[in-house]
């Protein structure tokens, strides 16, 4: 057991920064495999709030990211969701990140390693203050396809000359802090953010490259959605194949299909002008997975004899989170434990909600005023 000066016990923790928009595979087999080629003790992944080579493209909030994080991680004691770039303010810089390790005291018995990509790292020498890099923290190098091990080792070598660069083959490094530039072979995977998001653009299947949660949490808020984003007064664009007078008539319509089959707690968020998937999303709940499905199966049947179809269903197999896509009304029927756990309202909270009134539905503010 490693122990600082003190006698406190010294963890080796990765730090595995980067936008993680979304988090993939690739991630996180990378960090299970330099957590156990390098005796970790943990590997935190760390989106960055504002990430410098991303600034003007623009990514998902950095809230967003950091759930997917966690849901990607969720149960597992080696591998974490680190929100402490949260607490640094601007541009995520990883010298200022290591610094802040460095100096917050509630960390100092962490020995940093930090990890990157290939790709990343032959671009280091543009980053802020790169040479203090392996001064601050152990550098880990992984491997991404297409860059040969030999582009990591030129680069590291006109990079910091002064460092020797150990470039793991089968060995295991223990307890050996003195090895600042190391190079963690990890099994090519050639997934990246950018090619989930553009499956996503092109409605394909993303499946096996996120996890199953990360997944449905994209297809729950819309995440990488081309932008046929909607005006806050109309309707959506006449896409939609449903031939129902109104997106809010349709609302409604489903709404009375939820009470009839005894679903509870509905809330209905008004998402116009600010979700590119719908107009309205409906959430709502039953008191068992069966009550869930049953509830899914009855309103496609009694609302398609109105004219209203259910474009998709997905979900229904395990009756826990059934998302129906009626077009221009997402609906999510929710077994009540899992319901709570996602928190879909505390995630859109700044939706105005409706309510029903007289048998219309109307924006709950609307209401108030008139009172
Ligand atoms: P984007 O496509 O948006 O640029 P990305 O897939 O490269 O995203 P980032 O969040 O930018 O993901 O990467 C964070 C870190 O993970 C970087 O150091 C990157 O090199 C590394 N990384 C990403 N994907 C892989 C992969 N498939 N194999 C190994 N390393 C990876």
């Amino acid at each position: 057991m490693e122990t600082d000066r003190s006698g406190h016990r010294l963890k080796k923790i990765g730090l595995f920064g980067g936008t993680l928009d979304p988090i993939h595979i690739g991630h996180l087999r990378a960090a299970e495999e330099v957590y156990e080629r390098l005796g970790l003790h943990q590997v935190w992944f760390l989106p960055a709030p504002m990430p410098p080579h991303k600034l003007s493209a623009g990514c998902t909030s950095f809230e967003k990211r950091l759930k997917m994080v966690e849901l990607a991680t969720e149960g597992l004691s080696h591998l974490k969701a680190s929100n402490l770039e949260q607490f640094r303010k601007g541009i995520s810089y990883s010298v200022d990140l290591l610094r802040f390790i460095r100096e917050n005291q509630k960390l100092k018995h962490i020995v940093p390693f930090f990890i990157v990509g290939a790709d990343a790292f032959l671009e280091i020498d543009t980053w802020k203050e790169f040479r203090e890099i392996p001064r601050l923290s152990n550098l880990v190098v992984i491997t991404r396809p297409p860059f040969k091990r030999s582009d990591i080792i030129e680069k590291a070598s006109t990079v910091f000359p002064e460092y020797q660069i150990t470039s793991l083959e089968n060995e295991k490094v223990n307890g050996d802090f003195n090895k600042r530039l190391l190079i963690v072979p990890v099994t090519p995977l050639g997934i990246s953010s950018t090619k989930i998001r553009d499956l996503v653009k092109k409605n394909k299947s993303i499946r096996f490259l996120v996890t199953k949660k990360v997944q449905e949490y994209i297809m729950a808020n819309g995440l990488y959605v081309l932008d046929k984003r909607r005006n806050v007064t109309g309707n959506s664009p006449k896409d939609s194949d449903n031939p129902a007078a109104s997106s809010i008539e349709m609302a409604r319509e489903i709404y009375n299909a939820i009470l009839d089959n005894k679903g509870e707690e509905i809330v209905v968020l008004d998402m116009r002008g600010t979700s590119p998937l719908a107009d309205f999303f409906i959430i709502a709940q039953g008191r068992s997975t069966r009550h869930v499905q049953g509830m899914a199966n009855r309103m496609r049947r009694d609302l398609s004899k109105k004219k209203i179809k259910c474009k998709s269903v997905e979900g229904e197999e395990e009756g826990k989170w059934i998302l129906m896509d009626f077009d221009d009304v997402v609906v999510h029927l929710f077994y009540e434990p899992v319901r709570s756990f996602y928190d879909l309202e505390g995630l859109w909270i700044e939706a105005p909600r409706m309510i029903m009134m007289g048998g219309a539905l109307v924006r709950e503010e609307d209401h108030e005023k008139q009172d």
